[in-house]
């Protein structure tokens, strides 16, 4: 049966990358015969502009009925002032709700060639490649009771068991896949729901013997993760430490236009994006660093299409660009010749040609 690709540029930039990502996606396609069906809709500010509405019950049901989304990014300054339901941001977490997208999957890696980019000595950053596992759809940013008065104000952090364990699972089978270590982020020493993580996690591991599991508190991860991150295979944390420590991973490999990002499902549907926003900054000059949305296109194919082959190749021919000294400006030592936007992809299928 066919896959089903929906494609959602967004606003700003998010049309640029996406444009770069689907002649990616339309010469592999080519290529290799592959049974996808595409389409294409808008959301974000695009969507507000067209129906009045940041994501249209259309989209969502087209949503609701793909294997992946491919998402651009959404929002801008045009857009500020709108009231939160209409706001452009609102789409994403409509999205992710609609379609319980309960795992947020971050890969963060550093290309060797690019090492000067890291904030981070050469010499601790050199081979970074981790993934944060991070939960997306619980825990405080949701549970309820939650307000604001005038002299208190509280919220609640709380998981069961099994938004726990569902979330512990896709850890454990990524880690499986890599280099089999896994490391649990909590605050076990002071919050009760990180105790109640801490014994799921270590009666999980036992379906895993072959992966190495350990505990860190959130304070010590988030200074480890600085000073030696090489330490990391998988990281799985709630959806607040994890929202903090996906930053900082984030920055470690230096450019936010190198990033993609993935959001499943207990289905296996998942949305795709790359860590950056719309960048209203650099928008419409033809500058974007399309990399992190061609590498969310590698990541859809990978874990929502069933194409782990595919996958593969494609990620083969990023790092072969980035190390052939391929460059966009957001990566060019000043002075070095570089790339606009729409000329990377075209470059991408050079490699992918070549085998
Ligand atoms: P941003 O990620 O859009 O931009 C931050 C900085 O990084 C800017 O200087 C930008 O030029 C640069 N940058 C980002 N992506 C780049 C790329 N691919 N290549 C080269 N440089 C890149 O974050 P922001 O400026 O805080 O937000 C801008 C808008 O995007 C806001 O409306 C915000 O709400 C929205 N936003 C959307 C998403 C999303 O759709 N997932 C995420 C974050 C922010």
């Amino acid at each position: 049966m066919s896959k089903k690709l929906l494609v959602l540029p967004g606003d700003g930039i998010g049309q640029e990358v996406t444009a770069s990502a689907v002649e990616v996606l339309n010469y592999l396609v080519d290529a290799n015969n592959l049974d996808i069906e595409i389409s294409y809709n808008d959301v974000g500010g695009a969507s507000y502009d067209k129906y009045g509405e940041p994501l249209t019950e259309e989209v969502l049901k087209e949503a609701k009925a793909s294997d992946a989304i491919l998402f651009g990014a959404v929002g801008g300054p045009k857009y500020d002032d709108l009231p939160w339901d209409k706001r452009p941001e609102n789409a994403l977490l409509g999205l992710r709700k609609e379609l319980q997208l309960f795992a947020n999957l971050r890969p963060s890696y550093l290309f060797n060639e690019l090492a000067s980019a890291s904030p981070i000595k050469d010499s601790i950053i050199q081979g970074l490649d981790i993934l944060i596992v991070r939960e997306l759809t619980g825990g405080i940013y949701f549970g309820e009771p939650r307000s604001i008065e005038s002299d208190k104000a509280f919220n609640t952090m709380v998981y069961n068991y099994d938004e726990i364990a569902r979330i512990l699972k896709v850890a454990f089978e990524a880690a499986s896949k890599r280099n089999k270590k896994l490391c649990s982020v909590d605050k076990a020493n002071v919050l009760e729901v990180s105790k109640f993580w801490r014994s799921i996690t270590n009666d999980i591991a036992k379906e895993y013997p072959d992966v190495e599991v350990s505990h860190q508190l959130v304070d010590n991860a988030a200074m480890q993760l600085v000073l030696d991150p090489n330490q990391f295979d998988v990281i799985v944390s709630s959806n607040l430490f994890g929202d903090i420590l996906s930053d900082i991973a984030a920055t470690l490999s230096g450019s936010i236009g190198m990033l993609p990002s993935a959001s499943l499902n207990a289905e296996g549907q998942g949305m795709y994006e790359p860590c950056h926003g719309s960048a209203p900054d650099i928008a419409g000059q033809d500058i974007a660093n399309p990399l992190a949305m061609i590498g969310s296109l590698s990541m859809a194919l990978n874990y929502s299409l069933d194409m782990q082959n595919i996958s593969s190749q494609l990620d083969s021919a990023i790092k072969n660009f980035v190390s052939r000294g391929y460059r966009t400006v957001d990566i060019a030592v000043k002075g070095e010749p570089t790339l606009k936007t729409s000329e990377v992809a075209k470059e991408i299928i050079k490699i992918l040609e070549e085998g």
